[in-house]
């Protein structure tokens, strides 16, 4: 990735030329980050709609197209999309049979995709998700829900939509797609890291002579760091790992998609797949239909994947359906013909350049106490983005700096439009919609989460109408608003998640409460005691969110999350101080 692109255009820019060029085959959904099918939305039949962060081209608004997905919704690069864009984008395709949702297992896309279904359900539209889980190297094969979704996907998405071609009704699509991921397995390495859009650094770095087994494709390095090997001897090592991760009793056709990461020269993956073909046969698996190149890519990271899915009859007849999409044909007489080597690989990755919007900078200077509030958030989160992006990217995808500025600047602009004032309802209703903008903007797990916090204290306070917020007012909404975030990342205390910098800030909000103390102190207080928890993270192992992962990784670096809390908070804690100075409030606690 060239360090020249501008990352703040480079969602919009890419998207832009994909629909210019492939316009014969996809349009842009209307007023959100998505793509579809120019045959969409077909009435009658079931919409098969997928999505997640951008960088995996073909992945996902590549896969779009008669036969394949009715639509793809779009986040910025390695970050979910927003709720509002998955809903906005569902509505656009559907044709009255109902959405069948499909995307990789992590947290940030769990979280929007579920919100919009149930906003999706209470407008009378059905839907039904199902969890790619193809990764072998991110969880144990006896519980198999808890890994995440990677190349596999391909092949989950195009039996779902061969379905949905044919007519199935929504359970049935359901039903086919749900088999197909639990029959698919996916392993990988890495030879080099990615660099996101604008940055020179790559996210991990692979040393002279080694490669990385079982990489993530967010950049999330991989789980064992071992000698490099030829793509014949790599083969090898996919092959035995994957085969003993089949179902048992697996005989017969397969389906196979030997993927490249970005940065693979094509030759390597022939190499590699020549073995790959040898070793299947060897085992009595039939490669059906196979397909070797790019197909969910990681922008720039050199590697490869392996993905095996046991075909049943139904699954290899689905398989076999004639689709058109800007990355991956297959013909109608190419599905008739008998298998294989009739495949027709994904371009390249085209490079993508950068232009139109910039996000608007807001000052806060023209709302009330919220607008200034955030404004002082952002520029604190800011001043640290990329110290933030360094600490996901210890364990994850490195893009949670980069998210909060985006996420914030949306919530400033939306608290500046709000009615300004320091009453309860004004406070209140600006960090509602403030809540609901930067969970659109920012997308990612954070985004859900820290888009709840705000629209649930929103929500806590509004009805004292024109009180003043005090701390009494204010510790209980900031309680409810901590179930709420862990109700929604299924997470609790002591998981190095920021719950564990939210957990000390309410208990210090709720003890005042009960001594009447004035806000700008309480306040301080707890952001002091969010900030020693958040530092306190780093000795925590992580078993949350995309960190989880890879366990150990993260031991002595904080949690992103807790940290940005803890920063947000104590940016806070200034503005209230001007605002509600209280007699002998404390100082600003320190951000570090
Ligand atoms: P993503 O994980 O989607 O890339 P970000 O990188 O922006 O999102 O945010 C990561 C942070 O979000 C983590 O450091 C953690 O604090 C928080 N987080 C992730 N998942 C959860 C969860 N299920 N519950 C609570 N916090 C979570
Ligand atoms: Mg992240």
């Amino acid at each position: 990735m060239s360090e020249a692109t501008d990352a703040t255009t480079f969602t919009s820019s890419w998207v832009e030329g994909l629909v210019s060029s492939y316009s014969r085959l996809v349009a842009p959904v209307p007023d959100a980050y998505g793509v579809m099918s120019a045959r969409s939305p077909e009435p009658g039949r079931v919409s098969v709609v997928i999505g997640g962060g951008c960088g995996h081209y073909p992945a996902f608004a590549g896969l779009v197209g008669p036969g394949l997905a009715d639509a793809a919704v779009i986040g910025d690069v390695f970050t979910s999309p927003s709720a509002e864009q998955v809903h906005r984008t569902a509505r656009a395709v559907d044709g009255g049979a109902g959405v069948l949702f499909g995307f990789g297992n992590y947290a940030g896309d769990v979280m929007h995709f579920g919100l919009a279904a149930r906003r999706l359900a209470a407008e009378g539209v059905d839907s039904r998700t199902t969890l790619v889980t193809d990764d072998v190297a991110s969880g144990p094969a006896h519980d198999t829900a808890t890994r995440r979704g990677v190349a596999g996907g391909f092949l989950v998405y195009r039996i779902a939509a061969a379905a949905a071609a044919r007519g199935y009704d929504l359970d049935g699509v359901a039903r086919v797609a749900e088999r197909a991921n639990a029959m698919t397995r996916t392993f990988g390495a890495a030879f080099d890291g990615c660099a996101l859009p604008g940055q020179r650094e790559p996210l991990f770095t692979v040393p002279a002579g080694t490669m990385e087994l079982g990489l993530g494709i967010h950049g999330e390095a991989g789980l064992r760091r071992v000698p490099a090997q030829d793509p014949t001897g790599l083969a090898d090592t996919l092959v035995d790992t994957l085969l003993p991760e089949l179902p048992a009793g697996t005989s017969g056709r397969t389906a196979v998609l030997l993927n490249g990461l970005g940065r693979t020269p094509y030759e390597d993956l022939f190499i590699c797949y020549r073995q790959v073909h040898r070793r299947l046969a060897g085992a009595g698996l039939t490669p059906h239909r196979p397909e070797v190149g790019e197909f969910v890519t990681s922008l720039d990271m050199a590697g490869l994947s392996l993905s095996l899915l046991v075909l049943d009859d139904e699954l290899a007849d689905l398989y076999d359906e004639p689709c058109q999409s800007p990355a991956y044909t297959l013909a109608p007489q190419a599905a008739a013909a008998p298998p294989p080597t009739d495949a027709v690989p994904g371009p390249r990755p085209a490079h993508r350049p950068g232009t139109t919007t910039t996000p608007h900078t807001g000052d806060g200077a023209a709302g009330g106490v919220a607008a200034e509030a955030l404004a002082a958030a952002l520029a604190a989160v800011e001043a640290r983005e990329q110290e933030l992006g360094r600490l996901d990217a210890v364990a994850a995808d490195g893009d949670h700096g980069r998210g909060m500025v985006r996420g914030l600047r949306a919530a400033v602009t939306a608290a500046q439009g709000a009615q300004p004032g320091d009453t309860a309802a004004a406070v209140g209703q600006a960090l509602l919609l403030s809540g609901t903008a930067l969970a659109d903007a920012a997308g990612g797990a954070s985004g859900a989460l820290y888009g709840l916090l705000l629209t649930e204290i929103g929500g806590g306070i509004l009805d004292a109408g024109d009180a003043p917020v005090t701390t009494e007012l204010l510790a209980p909404a900031v309680d409810a608003a901590f179930h709420a975030v862990g109700e929604l990342g299924g997470g609790a205390v002591g998981e190095k998640t920021m719950l564990d910098a939210l957990a000390p800030f309410r208990d210090v909000l709720l003890g005042h409460a009960d001594a009447g103390t004035p806000l700008a102190t309480a306040w301080a207080e707890a952001a002091r005691s969010a900030t020693s928890a958040a530092r306190a993270t780093a000795d925590i192992p992580a078993k949350r969110g995309r960190a989880a992962r890879l366990g150990e990784r993260g031991q002595g670096h904080a949690d992103p999350g807790a940290t940005s809390l803890a920063l947000m908070a104590s940016a806070v804690a200034g503005v209230l101080n001007d605002h509600c100075p209280a007699t002998g409030s404390a100082p600003v606690p320190e951000s570090r």
